[in-house]
């Protein structure tokens, strides 16, 4: 990382509810990658988070999070250009986000579109909790302790980003100026559809994850729903509504051109469509399978290198959390 003061700083999370998919890749990672080479990055496993909704069974835990590190270093990270860490390491962002709650209206917090949402995507768990209500709160946290000048997010996320600042806001107005208040770097990635057509994610159970094995990808490609209206080959597609399609234009451009005339004029089977997929999804996933299979063979290094990380981020925020307490009056 540079130590350039010049550059802005960038910071973002995410959580380890499993290994990281091809949605977190295209509609995050990727674009981390790139955004390492410009701004003073800050990426971090958001374990805490995490235990919002998996707080009745972390087992999983801890060898989920070192299994998003390597996800993360063998999509590109570079831990000689980011700072990676463990959001947990630091207990400033739980002190933060105890001092942010202070301040926050239950109000703000029930009416982020997500709150609602989420707890109707996640059955069968007792969400009512002061911990996931607070969600955003502790997402202030992580965002304001840092000073971040840009969060990079997707149109959905943007709701959270505004509670940040106005968290910020409130903070700022009670008790002088401690926080910038950071903008949105809004990148507009197209949603992944995972196998049953619905957005990609693991509480869906269907998704493609970076670490599957070419024969996973094959079978989990061939499960996926494509155009319903099409019964048999000479039916002609639509390849607008189907998420082979979408894939395609993501993993295999140059190749979208052929699909969809070929879709349209019936000359191309459902079957060969996907298995031709695969092949393209396993190649694109090549150098990343590369990668994690060198990372795994010393698993020591993953804990060092979030060790490290924590140490860096501590430097910064240890400062503003001092900064912040001394403004409330909490220090002699
Ligand atoms: S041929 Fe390919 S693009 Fe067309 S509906 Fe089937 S899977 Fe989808």
């Amino acid at each position: 990382m540079s130590n350039d003061k010049l550059r802005k700083r960038v910071l973002s999370g995410i959580q380890p509810t499993g290994r990281l998919h091809l949605g977190n890749l295209i509609g995050a990672v990727e674009n981390w990658v790139k955004l390492q080479e410009k701004y003073d990055c800050f990426f971090f496993i958001a374990d805490l988070h995490a235990l919002t909704t998996a707080y009745d069974d972390s087992k999983a835990l801890k060898n989920d999070i070192k299994q998003v590190a390597i996800d993360l270093l063998s999509a590109g990270l570079d831990p000689g250009k980011c700072v990676i860490f463990r959001q947990s390491d630091l207990s400033e962002h739980a002190e933060m986000h105890l001092l942010f709650s202070m301040i926050t209206p239950v109000s703000w917090l029930e009416r982020v579109p997500t709150y609602k949402s989420k707890m109707d995507e996640i059955k069968g768990k007792d969400l009512s909790t002061y911990g996931f209500l607070g969600y955003p709160v502790l997402q202030a946290a992580d965002i304001l302790i840092y000073k971040a000048d840009f969060v990079p997010v997707g149109h959905d996320q943007l709701p959270h980003i505004e509670l940040t600042r106005e968290i910020g806001r409130r903070f700022n107005y009670f008790y002088g100026d401690v926080f910038p208040l950071p903008k949105d770097l809004l990148t507009d990635f197209p949603t992944l559809p995972g196998t049953d057509g619905r957005k990609m994610s693991k509480s869906y159970n269907n998704a493609i994850a970076l670490s599957d094995s070419p024969a996973v990808i094959e079978q989990k490609i061939s499960t996926m729903v494509t155009d319903p209206a099409r019964v048999k080959k000479e039916d002609k597609g639509h390849p607008a509504i189907c998420s082979v399609f979408e894939f395609f234009k993501i993993f295999a451009g140059n190749k979208k051109g052929t699909v969809e005339k070929e879709c349209k004029a019936a000359e191309r089977g459902c079957v060969a469509c996907k298995k031709e997929l695969a092949q393209y999804v396993i190649k694109y996933l090549e150098p990343i399978h590369q990668k994690r299979a060198e990372l795994e063979k010393s698993p020591e290094a993953i804990d060092v290198m979030l060790t490290e990380g924590a140490k860096k981020a501590k430097i910064i925020a240890a400062e503003t959390l001092f900064e912040a307490k001394r403004a409330m009056g909490l220090l002699l």
